[in-house]
C-alpha cells in the first residue's frame, strides 16, 4: 500500500537514518553477503574492510542506521569520509582508525547532509579540515537553523566548501577528485574518486539496501542520469555505496541503467498518453521498505511526477 504522498517522500524518503525491518546478520555474514540481498549493515556491528593497501571502509556502529564511512590513510594523517549517525558512532569509529595507524584524523569530507553520515562530526578533533559541498552547507546550517532532535552538531559546519562541479586536490599526498553532477540525492551530492586506487565513495547517489534511489528535495531522477553517466565514466574497480557493501563497476552501471531506462520508459508513456497506474503496472517495480516502516512511492511513480511537472 503507497500511502506517502509526494511531499511527504521529499520529507521522510532521504532519512535513512531509522530506517527498520531490515535483518541484522552476524557480522561475517554480513560481509559476505552479496549487494541487492535484504540486510542492512549500517544498523549492524561496525566492521572495517579494507579495500587496498591505505583505503578502508567502515559499516555500521552503535546508535542507529549508520552510513558507510571511508578512512585513507596518507603521509602523516588520515583522511575520512563520512562522521557516522552521531558521536558515539564516530567514536568507534576513531577507534578503528587508531587500530589501523596512529597518524592522527586530519581532513573529514562530507558526501552530503544526511544525519546518519554528519551526525558524528561533533567527536572528530578539533581544528581539521571539515570538507562539503556549498549545497550540502546551506542544507546543513539550514537544518542546524530549524533545531530539532535531529539536527546537526555545529561542527559538521564545513569550513572548506566545494563550489560547483567539485575540486580536484591533493590530501596527506593522496590525489583525490570530489565529484558534483547535478542534485540527484540531495542538492549537495559530493562523489569522492581516487584515481591512483581505482576507488570510488558514491556516499549515498548509491546504497545497495534499495533497488530504486532515493530522490530528496529539489532533487531529480535526471540527476541521478547525469551523476552516473560521470561515475561510471571512472570504471572504478572499488565502489563503497553509502550503504550496503563493497561492489564494482559493474552494480554501478547495472544501477545507471535501471534508472535511465525507467525514466525513459516512463517519458515515451507519458508521451503517449498513458495514465499513471498504465504506467506503473508496466514498469512493474515493487514497493521498497522506507524510514521508519512507512512506505514511499514507487520509483515508477517519483519519475512520472517529475516527467509531468507534478513535484
Ligand atoms: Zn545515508
Amino acid at each position: 500500500m503507497r500511502t506517502a504522498t509526494y511531499g511527504l517522500r521529499a520529507l521522510l524518503g532521504c532519512a535513512l537514518i531509522l530506517l527498520i525491518g531490515a535483518t541484522v546478520l552476524p557480522t561475517a555474514a554480513l560481509a559476505q553477503a552479496p549487494p541487492g540481498q535484504d540486510n542492512n549493515p549500517g544498523i549492524g556491528p561496525m566492521k572495517v574492510v579494507q579495500v587496498t593497501p591505505n583505503v578502508y571502509f567502515v559499516v555500521g556502529g552503535v546508535g542507529g542506521n549508520n552510513g558507510n564511512s571511508g578512512v585513507i590513510v596518507g603521509a602523516k594523517g588520515v583522511v575520512v569520509i563520512d562522521a557516522k549517525l552521531n558521536s558515539e558512532g564516530a567514536k568507534q569509529l576513531l577507534d578503528e582508525i587508531h587500530k589501523i595507524t596512529p597518524k592522527p584524523v586530519t581532513d573529514l569530507i562530507f558526501t552530503h547532509a544526511h544525519q546518519d553520515h554528519i551526525g558524528g562530526a561533533a567527536a572528530f578533533p578539533s581544528g581539521i579540515e571539515v570538507f562539503a559541498h556549498e549545497n550540502a552547507k546551506a542544507e546543513i546550517e539550514k537544518a542546524i537553523a530549524t533545531g530539532g532532535r535531529n539536527a546537526p552538531p555545529r561542527e559538521a559546519v564545513p569550513n572548506h566548501v566545494v563550489h560547483g562541479s567539485g575540486e580536484t586536490l591533493k590530501l596527506q599526498g593522496i590525489r583525490l577528485r570530489l565529484i558534483h553532477v547535478a542534485p540527484a540525492h540531495t542538492t549537495g551530492d559530493l562523489a569522492v574518486w581516487l584515481p591512483d586506487q581505482k576507488t570510488l565513495f558514491t556516499g549515498d547517489l548509491m546504497a545497495t539496501i534499495r533497488k530504486a534511489p532515493l530522490v530528496c528535495k529539489d532533487c531529480t531522477v535526471e540527476g541521478y542520469v547525469q551523476t552516473y553517466k560521470v561515475l561510471t565514466a571512472l570504471n572504478a574497480e572499488h565502489v563503497i555505496p553509502g550503504h550496503g557493501f563493497l561492489i564494482t563497476n559493474t552494480e554501478l552501471l547495472e544501477r545507471a541503467k535501471y534508472v535511465s531506462d525507467t525514466l525513459s520508459k516512463v517519458k515515451m508513456m507519458v508521451a503517449d498518453g498513458k495514465s499513471l497506474p498504465e504506467i506503473e503496472m508496466s514498469v512493474g517495480d515493487a514497493p521498497e521498505p522506507g524510514p521508519r516502516g512507512m512506505s514511499i512511492p514507487l520509483f515508477s511513480e517519483i519519475c512520472y511526477n517529475e516527467v509531468t511537472h507534478k513535484k
